[in-house]
């Protein structure tokens, strides 16, 4: 092995590594010593020479992602520990029991000091991501370490990083099974059952940074009219019957996703309450008549990128607007926004016009977010993407 290439950046950049903020964009360099390669482990010094960082190299806005703020040498057991640390810590939160839950996310990439990697787990298999091409060249020995800290707890991993990886880097990743093989796979989530597509569905197959948010929808749903607005795999639904609603209405523009919902409320319910639609949201709304008074709107990312924010913006405005004018009187309405680039201001912003355009009244009761298996980096403030309110509308 070579010696480790030297990142050195311009004077002042320094500042946001020295508050452990772990990405250093390429307009931040001065210099690159050394040969370096895209997935590459590279250290990052100041402009006088002090040590900052050590992390992958990659081509783009963020050329650094950083591992290590220590001095230190990433070989296997670097990745042992660190893997081993994400997952004791979901273990001391509670939440690798299994007992109501075994459906959960073991490492929330900068949440656990691990850009680029996000690792699923659903009952006994683990579904890697991958968002950098040094977590993809390490994906070995990531599996191996796994293999270890899980034991018996693992039969299978499936790397699903085709989608995920830098498409110009030189490297041809293809979403398969790196132990095991593909099985049927009921995960249950406090309690209640859901079957999961990871190899067809979205993300790594289920929506697990919505668990606790679903729970509350449970403890607004008695005797409520509910409707889950982009259901997906019909997980706030399952919840809404639970807690009592007369009935739930789960609507999503894709049939795959209706057809999972279906699926998964028919594995918990007998069938009666509930109803599915496949058609889009917005003319959803439109068309729909006034007698919800539960409604949950958790639509896509709007925006993927800070160029598109204002149309981001608008979209949730109009949303929001159509639901405060349908919603009935003394409703919940349940409204999240996922885009990482849409800010809790800004978003609460756009939800206020909403209310506000509407002519509606309307009280705010709870503030959402992600639930601890997704942690917040405190230095790393982008990494709170998932948003919501839960609104009182008179
Ligand atoms: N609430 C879900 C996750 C929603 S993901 C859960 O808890 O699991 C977003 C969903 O919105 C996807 O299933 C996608 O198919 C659907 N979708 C995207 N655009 C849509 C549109 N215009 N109308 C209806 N559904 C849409």
């Amino acid at each position: 092995m070579g010696e480790t290439p030297t990142i050195i950046l311009k004077s002042g950049k320094d500042q946001s590594l020295k508050r452990f903020h772990p990405w250093v964009f390429s307009g931040a360099i001065k210099k690159i010593k050394g040969d370096v390669y895209e997935g590459q482990i590279v250290r990052v010094v100041s402009n006088h020479d002090e040590f900052l960082g050590l992390g992958h190299y990659q081509i783009g806005s963020i050329a650094v992602r950083i591992l290590s703020f220590e001095e230190t040498i990433i070989d296997d057991s670097f990745w042992f520990n660190k893997l081993k640390k994400a997952i004791q810590f979901r273990e001391k939160m509670g939440l690798l029991n299994f007992f109501h839950t075994n459906v959960l996310r073991l490492v929330h990439a900068e949440g656990d000091g691990l850009p680029g990697l996000i690792i699923d787990y659903y009952n006994g298999t683990a579904v890697l991501q991958m968002h950098s091409v040094g977590m993809f060249e390490n994906r070995n020995v990531i599996v191996e370490c796994l293999k270890k800290i899980l034991g018996n707890k693992l039969t299978a991993i499936y790397d699903k990083s085709e989608n995920t990886l830098p498409f110009k880097a030189k490297i041809e990743p293809k979403n398969e099974y790196l132990l095991g093989e593909r099985s049927e796979i009921v995960v249950k989530e406090n309690d209640l059952q859901f079957t999961i597509n990871w190899e067809e569905g979205q993300k790594t197959g289920f929506f697990i940074d919505q668990r606790e948010n679903r729970k509350l929808v449970e403890t607004y749903s008695n005797n409520r009219k509910v409707l889950n607005m982009f259901c997906y795999t019909g997980g706030f639904s399952a919840y809404a019957l639970r807690g009592g609603a007369s009935f739930v209405h789960s609507v999503d523009s894709s049939q795959n996703a209706i057809n999972q919902t279906d699926t998964n409320i028919s594995l918990n319910f007998e069938n009666g309450r509930h109803k599915s639609f496949c058609t889009d949201a917005f003319s959803y709304l439109d068309n729909m008549d006034e007698s919800y008074d539960l409604i949950i709107l958790d639509p896509p990312a709007f925006a993927k990128h800070n160029d598109v924010l204002h149309n981001a913006l608008q979209g949730y405005k109009r949303l929001n607007f159509k639901a405060f004018t349908k919603i009935k009187k003394g409703g919940v309405l349940f409204t999240f926004s996922c885009s990482q680039v849409v800010s809790k201001e800004n978003f609460r912003k756009s939800v206020f016009v909403a209310a506000a355009n509407a002519g509606r009244e309307v009280k705010i009761l709870h503030q959402l977010s992600q639930p601890p298996d997704h942690p917040v980096n405190i230095f790393h403030p982008e990494g709170e993407y998932l948003k919501g309110l839960v609104l009182h509308v008179e």
